[in-house]
């Protein structure tokens, strides 16, 4: 029985198309449900233990839930690891309080920052006073086990943490390792070697928000600084692992085939999308 992750979204917060946008993407994606992108979300299951968890709770959450049950029928969601408070991430933690599905201890992995931010506002403080969820609070670097055959890293990254500091996740099981990090600012501005870290890892899926710096005209990329997709690719070509870019801005053209994929996997990179799963037992091992 396999231990797997699956990607159950691959857009940035504001999903695609995004709220009022006009632009020639999400006009594409109004027309065609099948353009239509969930915000990035991993699902890890369990079949043996019957378990399965989220990373980040998404606005498209209820959706995410249902796929993620879809696709491991047997399994039960046992948690929800949170990477950071941006709309993106864990917003969908409103379905979990009283007036949607109500759960009942749900255990939420978070940084000690981002649970104080949880307990000290509404509406969240109440999913934390009526008992929906259970605060199990990370400390940076070191694994913590989630199932029987599932272990988690947290790493600190750079980002623009408002309101809570910024996690990525080193995800472990029985025979490989993946890498998920949505959010950072930059590589450069980070204290370790993406290279070094990829290369420790069988998968890694990474910020690819903005392939180009003029993507967004008339908004201050400064302000809302993430690596460009083609910076990444240029770091990291002929890695050894599966590397994917998610978390795409409604502006990617990254979001359709086209020539930016086509030099992105020129370079080894692929685009995360929804669906793609990996097995992280041995392989084989049945
Ligand atoms: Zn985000
Ligand atoms: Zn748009
Ligand atoms: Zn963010």
């Amino acid at each position: 029985m396999s231990v797997e992750a699956i990607l159950l979204g691959t857009a940035q917060d504001g999903g695609v198309p995004q709220a009022g946008c006009t632009c020639e993407l999400c006009l594409a994606a109004r027309a065609d449900a099948t353009l239509r992108q969930w915000t990035a979300c991993l699902g890890l299951v369990d079949r043996a233990a019957g378990q399965s968890w989220l990373i980040d709770a998404t606005p498209d959450f209820r959706e995410q839930l249902h796929a993620l049950h879809e696709w491991a029928p047997d399994c039960t969601l046992a948690g929800i690891a949170l990477t950071h408070a941006h709309v993106g991430h864990y917003a969908g933690l409103i379905h979990l309080g009283r007036e949607a599905a109500h759960m009942q201890g749900l255990p939420v992995y978070t940084s000690a920052r981002m649970a104080g931010f949880l307990r000290q506002n509404a509406p969240w403080s109440q999913l934390v006073a009526l008992g929906n969820v259970e605060l199990r609070i990370l400390t940076p670097d070191e694994e913590v086990q989630l199932g029987p055959r599932l272990w988690l890293t947290p790493l600190v990254v750079p980002h623009r943490d408002e309101f809570s500091d910024t996690l990525a996740y080193v995800v472990r099981g029985p025979g490989r390792r993946l890498f998920y990090c949505p959010d950072i600012d930059g590589w450069d501005r980070w204290s370790r070697d993406v290279g070094q870290v990829v290369g420790g890892v069988d998968v890694a899926l990474l910020d690819g928000t903005f392939y180009s710096a003029d993507e967004l005209p008339g908004r201050d990329v400064a302000e809302i600084p993430h690596p460009l997709a083609t910076d990444t690719a240029e770091r990291l070509a002929g890695a050894q692992g599966e590397v994917h870019l998610i978390h795409l801005n409604h502006s990617n053209p990254l979001l359709r085939p086209g020539a930016e994929r086509a030099w992105l996997a020129e370079r080894g990179i692929g685009v995360g999308a929804t669906g793609m799963c990996w097995r992280l037992d041995e392989p084989g091992a049945g």
